[in-house]
């Protein structure tokens, strides 16, 4: 499996330059994270060495700790896209460099009273809950600009765009969910140019997602294989 990891990788970027130059916006770089949550540290490494910089976490606890085992990594970007809950937003605060996955004040309030000063600011995206799905995670549309004034005001964070996780589902569905959130990031760069990022895609739908102006993809299972969350911290 773990040999297969910098092969999957160079897989997914040849695919990822074929989609790139059918955008119609082709000159906007797209950014590959690789999911590694569940992964063991040492996948991670591999991936690294394969020359991959940037990487997505889910849980608090298991981002803290791949953090402190792999600081002799030096460009390693780690990515929290996982849902937050406030007793856990230190461990993001002190370890992340971007969390995709901000959907309360409180939450993003907090990670930046917690920010450690050495450090650079916290890039943060709002997460949108685009299929208005009734248990998941992130706010509605509607809410989008009040959370993103409240959010943009912060010290330490830098306001990056926004996210989603699009109900899985019919071809059509996906795609009108994707249009929408290309609407949503276009409304939301009027009122901050320099949040243009637009993380949406997975492993199963990433080119639909990238047609519809992705500049972020989270691809899991494509670069490490299926994972197995009995061992997850
Ligand atoms: C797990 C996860 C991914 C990766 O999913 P795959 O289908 O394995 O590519 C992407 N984004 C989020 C938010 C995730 O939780």
């Amino acid at each position: 499996m773990m040999n297969n990891i910098a092969e999957q990788l160079a897989v997914a970027y040849q695919k990822l330059a074929k989609n790139c130059e059918q955008r119609p916006d082709s000159s906007v770089a797209v950014q590959l994270i690789a999911v590694s949550k569940t992964q063991p540290s040492a996948a991670i490494e591999t991936a690294y060495r394969a020359g991959q910089r940037h990487f997505g976490e889910n849980y608090p606890q298991e981002l803290a700790s791949k953090a402190i085992t792999l600081t002799h990594l030096p460009e390693l970007t780690w990515h929290f896209i996982g849902p937050l809950q406030s007793n856990k937003t230190r461990l993001v605060a002190e370890h992340a460099n971007w969390v995709h996955s901000i959907d309360r004040l409180k939450i993003a309030q907090r990670l930046s009273e917690q920010r450690p000063a050495g450090l650079p600011d916290l890039q943060v995206l709002l997460q949108i809950n685009i299929s208005n799905e009734a248990a998941k995670s992130g706010i509605a549309a509607v809410e989008m600009l009040a959370l993103a004034a409240a959010v943009n005001a912060l010290p330490r964070l830098q306001l990056k765009g926004l996210m989603a996780i699009p109900a899985p589902g019919e071809q059509q569905k996906l795609a009108e969910d994707f249009a929408a959130m290309q609407q949503l990031s276009m409304q939301l760069q009027k009122h901050y140019p320099n949040a243009s990022e637009l993380s949406m895609g997975m492993s199963d739908d990433w080119p639909l997602a990238l047609s519809y102006g992705a500049t972020m993809i989270r691809l899991g299972t494509a670069i490490f294989g299926a994972r197995n969350y009995d061992k997850h911290e």
